[in-house]
């Protein structure tokens, strides 16, 4: 069965020979010589190249209105982020050696996630954060998972591909397209299905063995693709990695963002400590320490929460088959969980919380991180409000001096907005909130633009 799995560079669009200049309003090229990575449409004054309209992908160079350079980076001419910019001051070729180069970066800054022993699934590139607008990669044990959000980015994935390879020499990239890139016609067939897998080497020679369940580290495809055929049913696929010491599985095509969310790590990381310490301070309870966790995806919150020392773990989620995943997460991960007693309850999370007011229920933890409310502008409004209404029906929940866990992941919603719609659902409900913790983004989730913030999560307690 070959492990090595490969995007065949035919099915993508050729990149273009030529370059476009393109000259920007006073606004924009201010936004651009501030390092901001997106031109949008609207800052554009004029756009020259030869050879017919620009297509997705094209090269752009920025220009100042005295000709000097500005920045070089990838058009869309469908999108409203009209040029991604790669690099804005220093010149530099769009192609193999920059993306090379960069990649060797990003692994630089994330060198204690890369030699971290009981870590193997971190984001490798986070889009604009590291010189790569409108792209993201995580690396999930032996594999890595390409998420590409525009076809500026298809004509020069075959150049990408390589700098993987001698990087990271994974064995097996499975690329996934944004909603948008797959309704694009560019989009090869079986991106257009928003998954694109097949299985031949990354660097073109075949390498062969057995995915192996046991070793975490090993992608385990649970059906043998036919050799060098692209797959394009990848739904049993999975690839196992290792997160501070759990053996976990992600699903690129069955699950969200690129099969789990990296980006809680940390904050599962202190729910653990925080459990562990409450445990501590209150060593002469009675009765189970018991942890509720809602919107809890394939269960990541609820695993560090038992390893923490929680006795009874409920994991709350719309979604059956993560569900199902958080189960088995926790019994491929009974060696480490001990006895702690895990349910999963399906259905809309803000039903479930009223009904198990209802029934009496009572934790010492509950965590809230549902999905972005506020994916447009004007959903900001609807988003804060849900948040303070699912903070009330979370502290109905949470016995006095019990910790409340609540994250937002919209970038339209600042830390103080979404703070103080928190404290709001707790003082509607008749509460008070004591803050012990507010977090953001982790190392290999970096932020480097205002848009780039999404991520906020506060630990506080009940008074
Ligand atoms: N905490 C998780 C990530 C949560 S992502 C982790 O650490 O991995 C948000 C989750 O909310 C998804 O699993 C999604 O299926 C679920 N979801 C979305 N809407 C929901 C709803 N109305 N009720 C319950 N779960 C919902």
């Amino acid at each position: 069965m070959p492990r090595s799995i490969h995007l065949d560079p035919d099915t993508l669009p050729p990149p273009g020979e030529r370059a476009l200049a393109i000259r920007l309003h006073p606004p924009g090229e201010r936004a651009v010589r501030s390092g901001h990575p997106w031109v949008f449409e609207g800052s554009i004054r004029s756009v020259k190249g030869k050879g017919g309209p620009p297509r997705p992908g094209d090269v752009g160079v920025v220009f100042d209105r005295k000709d000097r350079f500005l920045a070089v980076g990838l058009f869309d001419p469908d999108s409203p982020i009209r040029l991604r910019i790669l690099s804005s001051g220093t010149q530099a070729e769009v192609g193999p050696g920059l993306f090379h180069h960069r990649l060797g970066e990003a692994l630089k800054r994330r060198q204690e996630l890369v030699s971290h022993p009981a870590t193997s699934g971190y984001r490798v590139l986070h889009g604009e954060a590291d010189g790569f607008s409108g792209l993201v990669m995580d690396r999930y044990g032996d594999g890595v998972v390409l998420k590409v959000y525009t076809p500026a980015w298809l004509p020069h994935l075959r150049f990408l591909l390589p700098a993987i390879h001698d990087h990271l020499a994974p064995k097996a990239v499975a690329v996934l397209a944004s909603r948008a890139l797959a309704r694009h016609p560019w989009a090869p067939p079986a991106l257009q299905k928003g998954a694109f897998l097949a299985t031949r080497d990354l660097s073109g020679d075949r390498r062969s063995g057995n995915g192996s369940a046991s070793n975490p580290e090993t992608p385990r495809p649970s059906k043998d693709p036919p050799s060098a055929a692209p797959r394009t049913d990848p739904a049993p696929f999975s690839l196992p990695f290792t997160e501070h010491g759990f053996a976990l599985e992600a699903h690129p095509f069955q699950g969200h963002k690129t099969g789990f969310y990296l980006d809680q790590r940390e904050n599962r990381r202190r729910l653990e400590e925080m459990v562990a310490r409450i445990r501590w301070e209150e060593n002469s309870r009675s009765g189970p320490f018991r942890v509720l966790n809602v919107f809890s995806y394939t269960g990541g919150f609820s695993l560090y929460a038992a390893r923490g020392g929680a006795q009874e773990v409920v994991s709350v989620d719309l979604s059956g088959p993560a569900l199902a995943q958080a189960r088995r997460h926790f019994e491929i991960n009974r060696h480490v969980v001990g006895s702690a007693n895990h349910r999963t309850r399906e259905g809309d999370a803000f039903k479930v919380m009223e009904e198990l007011a209802a029934e009496g229920e009572r934790f010492d933890v509950v965590v809230v991180d549902p999905p972005s409310f506020a994916k447009a502008r004007n959903e900001v409004g609807g988003a804060l409000g849900a948040y303070r209404a699912l903070t009330g029906l979370a502290l109905a929940l949470l016995r006095p001096g019990g910790l409340l866990v609540q994250a937002s992941c919209s970038s339209r919603i600042s830390e103080e907005d979404f703070v103080s719609a928190v404290h709001a659902g707790a003082r509607g409900a008749g509460h008070q909130l004591r803050e012990e913790l507010r977090t953001g983004h982790a190392l290999d989730h970096p932020v480097t633009f205002p848009e780039g913030h999404y991520l906020n999560c506060l630990f506080a307690r009940l008074e």
